[in-house]
């Protein structure tokens, strides 16, 4: 296809998502000079940026805030010519562009054509579903501690889970809390060897082992939670806190993709190792995608992978691979 047949408006790239992969794919189609638009969510942040501290980034000793480490990713990108706004996008549709095959990605009253494009929308906290989850919503009832933690300085709180969030997580509240018991329906933790180690050394910590929540309770506000010891026939006890912390893992973000790529049996994207989907022109890359390990780091290494899939794949498409 020759240039004058190309629609001049159309993006080569459209990136949807701007965590850690959406963004490292928009630095490296912004430095491979492809024409790339990021939209990242209005109503939705990256979960890093709730994230205090992270201490796994190869470089960064000392450790950096979620929130500062996007926000070096944003100003990064940008300044190799990454274009970032802000929509939900709502569709993603299937658009001929001239004589080839693309597609139009709409957000808010707008629409983007564009030649490819790469879904990194991440995942969502997963709710317990327990009476007085919804009710206390806001009112003592939180998914992020560094949002809310501080709301609780010198009173109790309850964390519920036992991998890595769980326990950052609970770390991160006993800066505040006068205690925090964290409520895990095994006997051990999941996290990593570091933070257990971290965890169990905490004088603020308590555990209450092999239990699950069975209710959260309150008048206006939450007063506490009813646990139930899953070992010892079912006894029932309660937990008083002012605040309680679910961190029992993720949900993708993936509604946007049902029906156009592949998606595993968990709703995550299924992804080739050039993070190419069953669909032709779309790539997936980082925590929506399946995968082993949800890191920043790995987000980062496929969003760079699916930018230079996505590239290769555009320039196929224009008639100008090298
Ligand atoms: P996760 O690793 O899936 O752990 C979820 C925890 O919640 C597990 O301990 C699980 O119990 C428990 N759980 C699940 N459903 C439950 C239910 N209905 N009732 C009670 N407990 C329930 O999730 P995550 O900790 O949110 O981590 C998600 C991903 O993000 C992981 O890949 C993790 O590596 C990454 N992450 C990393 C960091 C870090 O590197 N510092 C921080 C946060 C998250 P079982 O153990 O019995 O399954």
């Amino acid at each position: 296809m020759s240039d004058e047949q190309m629609p001049d408006q159309a993006y080569d790239i459209l990136i949807v998502g701007g965590g850690p992969a959406g963004l490292t794919a928009g630095l490296y189609a912004a430095r491979a000079s492809l024409k790339t638009l990021l939209i990242e969510g209005a109503t939705s942040v990256s979960q890093i940026t709730a994230t205090d501290m992270i201490e796994n980034y190869p470089g960064l000793s000392g450790g950096i805030s979620g929130f500062e480490l996007v926000e070096r990713f944003k100003k990064q990108a940008s300044q190799f010519g990454l274009e970032i706004i802000s929509g939900d996008v709502t569709s993603i549709k299937r658009k001929r562009l001239g004589n080839i095959d693309g597609w139009e990605v709409t957000a808010g009253n707008n629409t983007y054509d564009t030649f490819a494009v790469i879904v990194a929308t991440g995942t969502n906290w997963r709710k317990l579903g327990v009476p007085g989850e919804d009710d206390f919503a806001g009112r003592g009832v939180s998914y992020c501690a560094t949002c809310d933690g501080p709301l609780y300085r010198n009173k109790e709180v309850v964390v519920i889970g036992g991998g890595e969030a769980a326990v950052q997580e609970a770390l991160f509240l006993a800066n505040f809390a006068r205690k925090v018991t964290i409520v895990h329906r095994r006997d051990r933790l999941r996290a990593a060897g570091i933070l257990q180690r971290r965890a169990l050394a905490e004088s603020k910590l308590d555990f209450a082992w092999n239990s699950v929540v069975e209710e959260i309770s309150g008048k206006e506000s939450v007063a506490g939670v009813k646990i139930r010891d899953v070992k010892s026939s079912g006894t029932l006890r309660d937990i008083p806190a002012e605040g309680v912390f679910i961190f029992i893992g993720m949900t993708p973000n993936t509604a946007l993709i049902r029906g156009i790529a592949d998606l595993d049996k968990n709703g995550y994207i299924v992804a080739d190792s050039q993070m190419k989907t069953s669909a032709d022109g779309i790539f997936a890359c980082g925590d929506c995608t399946a995968k082993l390990l949800r890191q920043v780091i790995t987000a980062c290494g496929d969003g760079a992978t699916a930018a230079f899939s996505a590239q290769l794949y555009v320039e196929a498409l224009k008639g100008k691979s090298y």
